[in-house]
């Protein structure tokens, strides 16, 4: 159940009814994303796995953390590791994590915030529960969202952006039967608090049984949609998707979600991510942390990191783990 929740949707801003002659998005692909595990063996969905990357462009990797209810003395991070040459993305749904960088940037969040990493030229950083949820465990879900740099802007400073739950817009659609938090980008006329190098849309909604979301959507960007949890359809087609599937639609003018009448009493809502961003199309070398246009490039991006040119851990602000002598992973 996300943090962020309304009482009265009907008293939200809605989103424009589609334009006479708009056109409805169609189904492309639904894939499965598989489970593995992340950092320290956090549980993660790699929602894009099997999924084309020119059909993903400009978005690159993207994990659903949890859903997981941790036993005390279980929650787990990562310890330190570098980026280079796009951004990171983590919205965090219900629990906390701490971020640190060592460009200075990091802080707590929580229920419903975002933080937006731009590793840019280059940065290190660590991502983990705080220390007294180690000691309690507790509830944790977010996802981890990878968004390219194009090539004029993989060098660009690191930045570090703390959006806040509270700063999300927040819209209903037509049927009020859905909730919608705009993380970034522009729906409907209203704006997300995230600032992005590369035009795109993060938009998480909620779709009660049986409503109807059709959101306005950018004709030249792509259209994602990721289901959290819950069942229901996507595009003018109705293809099904249930908990942990990707849809990827064709082109079109507005993406339309539909929530299952029929959901399980654990999930009783369809909770899906929309995605869309405007292609940088140029070619992609990735491995690892590193993501950029040659082979070449993600060669010497090592070699920075090994010399340490990616930066170094800062001696303040260090979460507890790199207090134990994790550092440099
Ligand atoms: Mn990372």
């Amino acid at each position: 159940m996300p943090a962020v929740t309304v009482e009265d949707t009907t008293a939200l801003p809605r989103v424009p009814l589609p334009a006479p002659g708009t056109v409805r998005r169609r189904t492309r692909s639904v894939t499965t994303a598989p489970s593995g595990f992340e950092g320290e063996g956090f549980p993660v969905r790699r929602a894009f796995a099997g999924v084309d990357l020119r059909d993903l462009d400009p978005f690159i990797h993207m994990d659903q953390m949890g859903e997981v209810e941790y036993a005390p003395g279980e929650p787990k991070g990562t310890s330190w590791h570098p980026h280079r040459g796009f951004e990171t993305v983590t919205y965090i749904i219900d629990g906390t994590f701490e971020h640190a960088d060592s460009h200075g940037g990091g802080g707590t969040i929580s229920n419903g915030d975002t933080q937006w990493m731009t590793a840019g030229g280059g940065v290190l950083h660590i991502e983990r529960p705080p220390e007294h949820l180690v000691v309690s465990g507790g509830l944790f879900h977010g996802l981890q969202l990878w968004v390219n740099l194009p090539r004029a802007q993989k060098w660009v400073e690191p930045r570090y952006q703390d959006l806040r739950a509270n700063s999300a817009a927040l819209l209903a659609s037509q049927d009020a039967g859905a909730l919608l938090r705009v993380i970034a980008g522009e729906v409907g006329g209203h704006t997300g608090p995230g600032s992005t190098y590369t035009p795109m849309a993060m938009v998480h909604a909620t779709v009660s049984p049986g409503a109807t979301l059709d959101l306005p959507w950018r004709p030249d960007f792509n259209a994602l949609v990721y289901v959290l949890s819950g069942a229901g359809s996507v595009g003018i087609d109705g293809a099904p998707v249930r908990t942990g599937q990707l849809a990827v639609l064709g082109p079109g003018d507005t993406v339309t979600v539909r929530g299952a009448v029929h959901q399980e009493s654990r999930t009783p809502a369809l909770d899906v991510v929309v995605l869309g961003g405007r292609p940088i199309r140029e070619p992609i070398a990735m491995y690892g942390p590193f993501v950029m246009n040659t082979r070449q490039e993600v060669v010497e991006a090592f070699e920075d990191f090994q010399a340490g040119r990616l930066g170094s851990i800062p001696a303040q602000r260090v979460p507890h783990a790199a207090v134990r002598g994790e550092s440099g992973q």
